[in-house]
């Protein structure tokens, strides 16, 4: 029997115990050479390469445009709180949480405060979704909606009970993730408030000459009009002949388990950043968690500072004192 990849030896390059085992010293080191190539520094302000280096405070001082910076500047980690061996882990941890992970388990596991992991946790989903940017689909592409969230609790009693299949009977925060997958390729994602909402998304990004699989459902009338396809009947069979949507049902039932055994829920204005991170899960789920360590640390280390999480916090407490 072939053995399945997740308990291979290629799949256990990078262990935590490894990042434990780092002295603060050699975790600045390891950043420091994923982020620079050879680690020699450059200005994140003007790109020059001439720089004094105050080891003691390591510190770097631009020749050229005479401004500091450290290894972080103009990172994700920019302004960071934490030592650099608790970021190489919690992306440790991350990356070896096949099912997503909680900022909970995060918390916990470095023994930070919640809310630094939670902050930690949404700007390695935003490092994640950064794969997806540019993104274009071709050859076979299968296309899916799931809705999340509007959960509406059964009445225990029985002639109070309502139809819940009946959208009228719904509560107003479901909102629908639409997955586009394509065969032996990635996942595109996004959320909205209704399955066709996603069309136009879809159209913009599949190559001309794109053969779709969708189910019956009205709302792929548009994709369907510009694109050759196919559509199969749910209510008959999941499987005829080529025509199926069973790939990219796989990345719903993956996004599900990972909001029933994780985080409970998903809903809400987060949803997206969980679709981008179970994507790049099941996009990246062939590396080693080495390789995507690596890869995560470099998208870190280039994408510059967070725009929707640095300074989170300190705007949510601001928000909340203009209401006392
Ligand atoms: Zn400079």
């Amino acid at each position: 029997m072939t053995q399945h990849f997740l308990l291979s030896k290629a799949a256990r390059t990078l262990t935590l115990a490894k990042v434990f085992r780092m002295s603060e010293d050699q975790a600045y080191e390891t950043f420091r050479e994923m982020r620079w190539e050879g680690g020699e520094p450059v200005c994140p302000h003007c790109g020059g390469t001439h720089v004094y280096e105050y080891r003691a405070r390591r510190i770097f001082k631009c020749k050229a445009c005479g401004r500091q910076f450290s290894v972080t500047s103009g990172t994700l980690f920019h302004s960071r709180k934490l030592q650099m061996r608790d970021y190489l882990a919690a992306v440790a941890i991350f990356c070896n949480g096949v099912k997503g992970t909680s900022a909970l388990q995060l918390s916990r596991d470095l023994d930070v405060q919640y809310k630094t992991a939670f902050v930690l946790a949404h700007k390695l989903r935003e490092v994640m979704a950064v794969e997806q940017q540019d993104r274009r689909l071709s050859g076979e592409v299968e296309i899916d909606g799931a809705y999340f969230g509007g959960y509406v609790k059964p009445s225990n009693i029985r002639e109070e009970r309502l139809d819940r299949r009946r959208s009228l009977n719904k509560a107003g925060t479901r909102q629908v993730v639409v997955a586009a997958r394509e065969r032996g390729g990635k996942l595109l994602t996004n959320v909205y408030p209704k399955e066709s909402g996603g069309n136009n998304f879809i159209a913009s990004r599949l190559d001309k000459g794109t053969v779709i699989y969708t189910d019956e459902a009205y709302s792929w009338r548009p994709l369907h009009k510009q694109f050759k396809g196919y559509r199969i009947n749910h209510t008959e069979r999941y499987v005829d002949g080529h025509i199926t949507t069973n790939r990219v049902e796989s990345f719903f039932s993956r996004l599900r388990r990972a909001e029933m055994g994780q985080h409970h829920s998903i809903a809400g204005p987060y949803l997206d950043n969980y679709a981008d991170e179970m994507a790049w899960r099941e996009d990246n789920r062939r590396l080693s968690n080495g390789e995507q360590f690596q890869r995560l640390i470099e998208y870190a280390a280039s994408l510059g500072r967070s725009n929707q999480w640095a300074g989170y916090w300190q705007r949510q407490a601001k928000v909340e004192n203009n209401f006392v």
